[in-house]
Formats: C-alpha cells, sequence, structure tokens
C-alpha cells in the first residue's frame, strides 16, 4: 500500500482540506499531513498554531491520519525523508489546474518515482479557500459550515482582539 503526504499551508485548515483528507484516506492508509513554513507566503497563522489546529480539527472530526509533521524547503525532499510514494493535493474550481500541473510537472522532474495524485473536492466546498474563511470571519461573519470549532475559536480570538 503506497504511502501518502498531503502537503499545504493549511492557514487554516478548513472543511475543503479535511473533504480531501478523507478522500485520500480510502487510497492511502498511511497518509501524512505536512504543514509548509514558507516565510515567503504572508500567514495569518503561524506553523505551530496551524500544526495544532489541522491536529485538533482532525482529531475531533475522528480522522486517523499517519502524522501532523511541518517541513521547510523542497517537499519533495520532505516526502523522501518519509518514504512518501505519493503527494496529494486537491482540487477545486477550474483555478487550481493550472499551478497544480506546473508544481506535479516540477516535483516529477525532481523525483520521477514520486506520483502527485489529485482528489476532486465536494461540490459545496469548490470555491471554499483558507483565505475565504479568514475574510468572512474577519468582517464578522459566521464561518461554521466551512471550517471546524477549533478554527473558529482561534480566528475570533485573533480578529476579536483586533476589532477590540
Ligand atoms: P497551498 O499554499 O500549498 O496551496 P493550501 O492550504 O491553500 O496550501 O492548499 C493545500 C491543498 O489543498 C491544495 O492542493 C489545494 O488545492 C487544496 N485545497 C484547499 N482548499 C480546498 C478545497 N476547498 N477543496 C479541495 N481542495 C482544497
Amino acid at each position: 500500500m503506497p504511502k501518502a503526504i498531503y502537503p499545504g499551508s493549511f492557514d487554516p485548515i478548513t472543511y475543503g482540506h479535511i473533504d480531501i483528507v478523507q478522500r485520500a484516506k480510502k487510497l492511502f492508509d498511511d497518509l501524512i499531513v505536512g504543514i509548509v513554513d514558507n516565510p515567503q507566503k504572508d500567514m495569518l497563522l503561524s506553523l505551530e498554531e496551524r500544526k495544532k489546529l489541522a491536529k485538533q480539527a482532525l482529531e475531533n472530526e475522528g480522522i486517523q491520519v499517519t502524522k501532523v509533521i511541518s517541513y521547510s524547503g523542497l517537499l519533495i525532499e520532505c516526502a523522501k525523508e518519509y518514504n512518501r510514494e505519493a503527494i496529494v493535493r486537491g482540487l477545486r474550481a477550474n483555478s487550481d489546474f493550472e499551478y497544480e500541473f506546473q508544481m506535479a510537472l516540477t516535483n516529477r522532474d525532481l523525483d520521477s518515482d514520486i506520483e502527485s495524485v489529485f482528489f476532486m473536492t465536494a461540490g459545496e466546498y469548490s470555491f471554499l479557500s483558507s483565505s475565504i474563511v479568514k475574510e468572512v470571519k474577519k468582517l464578522g461573519g459566521d464561518v461554521s459550515n466551512f471550517a471546524p470549532p477549533v478554527v473558529e475559536e482561534k480566528l475570533e480570538e485573533i480578529f476579536g482582539l483586533e476589532n477590540g
């Protein structure tokens, strides 16, 4: 049974990410969630916060993954370090395709033994992103259909403090 890693920013984890984890788990028993430490990207949450939320959210949903890890540098190096044969990514409405295609071909160039595997999101999450969740919460909206309660609480803590 091949082993996989599902990498991403998870800033923060949403029901869209969780949907992909559930789909990937049907094919990959051994699935690691990898939270990227990318100082070039403007993140709301720290690496530790993103990791903690992902862990808690998956636990609360009753979804078992092998491990939630964080990594920096090249994804392909991380995948090799953890003996992964596959990289899992999610696809939403067509906006993801070009970027994902480029990344998959680049990763294949770097290591042709590791395959990128894509899962289509559920229709209801096809326009959902971490950015949308942050935006809605920042403006005081309800995000309970988009992200788990632990995420909502964390965002309330951040934006509540900001607004107060
Ligand atoms: P990155 O910065 O690496 O794109 P993200 O956390 O935004 O990190 O996304 C990680 C992966 O999850 C990507 O493959 C992305 O397409 C996928 N993803 C994000 N949101 C959703 C969603 N609502 N439905 C399906 N896949 C999603």
